[in-house]
């Protein structure tokens, strides 16, 4: 039912049975939580072996003849930098590993770079001016959260089904204030869109008034396809470098989401200087990474088609998780009118836009009746969506069971919301 198309009388109707519909799902007093994008416990168990490696009477020498007990090994394993090596698509000698987290690299390369500068800087970046990053909108939080807390200015740019607005993206660093930009730049986060070759192109070509512009791209979803074929990326470093602009990129990477996410290995690729240039900083941090911990990567992923293998199983744990939420939505929502949703291939979100200025509402409407969604607003630089209408759903840690009431639920919180908000408007005919 097309629910723009109802008049005021049949509006009021429909809200009468949503309200009643609403309050018995409060009666239910559920709990359940779309907002976590981690993997389920069924997930994580797939690395299981991975804790028994290389084990108390194991060899805990790494291939080049470094015990990995001890201190060292700033750059990281050597045999698992060359596992991925082509998953990120950075040789392997450019690939730093280090730490368990990715975003922990992206926080020290932007403070590295607001304290010191990056190579080709002239100064660290603030003192150029107050220095702007773009920000890819709907896009992740925490790269938001992580701007806002050092004082860098974010620029929203809007995505489209192939990346970022680029015409807006070579308008803005035109800019020399404008450092750098933030991309993921395969099944993205949360629009699950993958990069356009010609979008790639673009980013590595252009020209920007900043000498010192770095795109932060990560490459979180690297490998995480969920249904059908995988979706190719362009090579990132290698078109920079192509173009002249060889130490443009920093690529970031992570087994978060292949092994543990708690316990995985992060990643960090780019050109020879701007990896003596992370090197560097590094270690002043630290005398090396846990190499432990790497050792067991590379002895359970020994080489990229292990990697391919293992997120075969992950898929098909995420699979009907992915399928159920398009099932849900399409069976209460479609041809309404009054929402649109992403159908990912891959990664761990899926966007829904609602009308506009009802976001906030479904979220409250939801929240009140037990179900957890990610705050409104919160793929927006500052949390502040322009038109409140994007929301971010995470269905990968909840049961099936459990996803399907989720789902259900929040399908009647944003015909609600919708409803109530067409009966507010002027146009909806008497
Ligand atoms: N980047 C993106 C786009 C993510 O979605 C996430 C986690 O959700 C991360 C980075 C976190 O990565 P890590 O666990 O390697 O810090």
């Amino acid at each position: 039912m097309e629910l723009t198309a109802l008049t005021h009388a049949e509006l009021s109707e429909r809200r009468t049975t949503l309200r009643d519909e609403y309050r018995r799902l409060k009666d239910r007093g559920l709990r359940l939580d779309l907002t976590r994008g981690k993997p389920s416990a069924e997930q994580l168990a797939l690395a299981k072996p991975l804790l028994g490696l290389p084990g108390a009477d194991g060899d805990h020498t790494a291939q080049d003849g470094t015990d990995c007990r001890n201190y060292g090994g700033l750059h990281g394993l050597p045999e698992l930098r060359a596992t991925f090596s082509g998953p990120l698509q950075v040789p392997a000698e450019q690939l730093v590993a280090f730490g368990n987290s990715s975003l922990e690299l992206m926080y020290e390369c932007m403070v590295d770079a607001v304290l010191f500068g990056v190579p080709g800087s002239t100064a660290p970046w603030p003192r150029e001016g107050r220095t702007a990053v773009l920000c890819p909108v709907p896009g992740y939080d925490r790269h938001f959260a992580l701007c806002e807390k050092l004082g860098i200015d974010m620029i929203p740019v809007p995505m489209t089904g192939t990346g970022p607005d680029m015409d807006e993206v070579e308008r803005l660093v035109a800019d020399e204030r404008v450092k750098g930009i933030w991309c993921v730049p395969k099944f993205s986060n949360p629009t699950a869109v993958t990069y356009s070759a010609e979008t790639v192109r673009r980013l590595a070509a252009m020209e920007t008034a900043a000498p010192d512009f770095r795109i932060f791209w990560d490459n979180a979803y690297a490998v995480h396809r969920v249904t059908g074929e995988d979706e190719p990326l362009a090579d990132i470093l290698g078109l920079c470098a192509e173009h002249g602009h060889p130490d443009r990129a920093f690529v970031f990477g992570s087994t978060s989401k292949i092994t543990m996410a708690g316990s995985g290995v992060a990643f960090f690729g780019s050109s020879p200087a701007n990896v003596s240039w992370l090197l560097g900083h590094l270690s002043k941090r630290t005398i090396g990474p846990d190499k432990v911990n790497q050792l067991r990567h590379a002895r359970f992923l020994p080489d990229a088609s292990a990697v391919d293998a293992h997120m075969d199983r992950h898929a098909a744990v995420l699979r009907p998780k992915f399928e159920l939420v398009d099932t849900v939505l399409e069976k209460r929502l479609g041809g309404t009118g009054i929402a649109s949703w992403t159908r990912p291939r891959g990664g761990y979100f899926v966007s829904l836009d609602v009308p506009d200025g009802c976001a906030a509402r479904v979220v409250e409407l939801a929240g009140d009746a037990g179900i957890a969604l990610t705050p409104a607003g919160a793929t927006f630089p500052l949390g502040k969506d322009p038109r409140d209408r994007n929301i971010r759903l995470a269905p990968s840690y909840p049961g099936l069971d459990e996803l399907l009431d989720a789902l259900e639920g929040l399908a009647l919180c944003v015909e609600l919301a919708a409803v109530e908000r067409l009966l507010t408007s002027s146009d909806v005919p008497a």
